[in-house]
């Protein structure tokens, strides 16, 4: 091939060899040492916007693709021909890709046949094979279309993670290989999801995880742009699945979209919102069904705090677990939730109630976590029971958390009582209320969280 795009190559080429490790905001990357470039400090934000106006010019771009994007051989080849425009334009392309959407929940559906508790090394073992299904199908279809593809396992880029099986961090990234096979003038598909421990253990990185593989990746190898492609235009105001009246954001600052995700708007993981923050790696969310523009997520702006109210979410994903008369003594509610925290279960709102009783006061303590960590969580409340002495153990499923969040929050009074106003119009009975300097969260009855979510977006966004 002539063009631009082999000089860059070639100009590379000459000095991967001299590959060194690099520290890079603390993880470690192995870079090609730029002899005859340049070099890039971080991920260059300015670049993104740059692209805009010059689409001629050369980039390293990682593309991530969702489950919905590759779910079947036509989607697999939607995204060959989209990667496949940039490669011919000259770019270097890292494709993330996802399992084929279904094939993870089948994958743990099938385990869950077996046992309810399955070890989650076997877990790890089991899903990372549905991400690298995708890769080579992927490949395949690059290479159907006479560009030069390569598939890695996520171990094989270099990602390191700690043991942590099925939510596993990234302790850092070598992407020695990836390097190495765009210089070779390759495509590079990386199986996302997945890692490995120093140990040779393979891990995954958690329900949603292929978003943090992009964005680290992108970190790591120093993208000149990130972009997450998924099955909608972009971040809307609410899910636009249950709210129609949703609009689409041009920009989201990472502290908006962090609280959107933790809230459980599925459109990005949350851990790949704080990974891209404490990087610096400004992304764009955009759909892998058409061309439009879709949304930049960045750090804060000045403009950003006009708007009161960025977006609704609402999480059904969550479950409620009430330790009944528990002991109103100093050391009870560390034990249960050391004992929590010991077993991985992420804990989000926790409520205690005022004591009962004056001679051996008790109280009730709630609190939420993710529905797939229930039974986990039960049999560590089980083995505790004995020793705290709780009387009852109650779990409801039929819990949803709304969620409202924007930065401009922190300086307008009255949201709560709006949102609190809107929820009581509705006949909606707040069952535990959290907040934060931008968000507000309550949780509700289920069957109510559709109408309560489409109310309270009116009631701040207008449609
Ligand atoms: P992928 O498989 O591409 O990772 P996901 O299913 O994980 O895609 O995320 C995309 C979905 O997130 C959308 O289909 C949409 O229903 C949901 N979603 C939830 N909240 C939002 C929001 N605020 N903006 C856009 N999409 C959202
Ligand atoms: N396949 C994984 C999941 O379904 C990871 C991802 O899609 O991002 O959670
Ligand atoms: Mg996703």
């Amino acid at each position: 091939m002539v063009g631009p795009w082999t000089r860059r190559a070639a100009a590379k080429a000459t000095c991967t060899s001299r590959a060194r490790q690099v520290p890079f905001y603390g993880i470690f990357s192995t870079l090609p040492a730029r002899a005859h470039t340049p070099p890039r400090t971080g991920i260059a934000k300015s670049r993104a916007v740059l692209l805009e106006h010059a689409p001629f010019d050369m980039a390293l771009i990682v593309q991530k693709y969702g489950g919905t994007s590759v779910g079947n051989p036509e989607r697999i080849k939607n995204v060959a021909r989209r990667v496949a425009e940039h490669r011919n334009r000259g770019d270097q392309v890292v494709v993330v890709v996802s399992a084929m959407s279904g094939v993870t929940d089948n994958l743990i559906k099938l385990a869950k046949e077996i046992t309810p508790l399955p070890s989650e090394r076997e877990m790890d073992m089991l899903l990372a094979t549905g991400e690298q299904q995708t890769i080579a199908l992927t490949a395949i279809a690059l290479q159907q279309l006479g560009i030069p593809a390569t598939s890695l396992t996520g171990a094989q880029a270099g990602i390191v993670t700690d043991g942590v099986h099925t939510k596993a961090k990234i302790r850092n990234i070598t992407p020695k290989k990836v390097h190495a096979q765009l210089d070779a003038g390759n495509v590079v598909i990386v199986a996302g999801f997945q890692g490995e421990t120093a140990e040779g253990q393979i891990t995954t990185l958690g329900r949603g995880g292929s978003d943090l593989t992009a964005i680290a990746l992108a970190a790591a190898v120093k993208a000149d742009l990130c972009q997450i492609y998924t099955d909608v235009d972009g971040v809307y105001t609410a899910d636009p699945r249950i709210v129609p009246g949703a609009k689409k954001l041009p920009e989201i600052a990472y502290d908006e979209m962090l609280e959107l995700a933790g809230a459980g708007a599925k459109v990005m993981q949350l851990r790949s919102v704080e990974f891209a923050k404490k990087f610096g790696v400004v992304f764009e969310v955009r759909s892998s069904l058409n061309d439009n523009p879709g949304t930049i997520v960045k750090e804060e702006t000045q403009s950003m705090e006009g708007i009161v109210v960025r977006g609704v979410a609402l999480d059904k994903n969550q479950a409620k677990v009430t330790l009944v008369a528990v002991p109103d003594k100093p050391g009870v509610a560390a034990r249960v939730f050391k004992a929590l925290a010991d077993a991985t279960i992420g804990v989000d709102m926790i409520v205690q109630n005022i004591s009962h009783g004056s001679k051996s006061p008790t109280t009730d303590i709630s609190f939420t976590a993710d529905k797939p960590d229930l039974a986990k969580a039960r049999k560590v409340m089980d083995a505790l029971k004995a020793e705290i002495g709780f009387a009852e153990l109650a779990v409801s499923e039929t819990i949803g958390k709304l969620s409202i969040v924007g930065v401009g929050m922190k300086s307008h009074s009255g949201v709560a009582a709006k949102m609190f106003e809107t929820l009581a119009k509705e006949g909606v009975n707040i069952d535990m209320i959290s907040t934060s300097e931008i968000k507000i969260s309550v949780v509700i009855d289920l069957a109510k969280g559709d109408a309560a979510m489409r109310a309270v977006h009116k009631a701040f966004l207008g449609t």
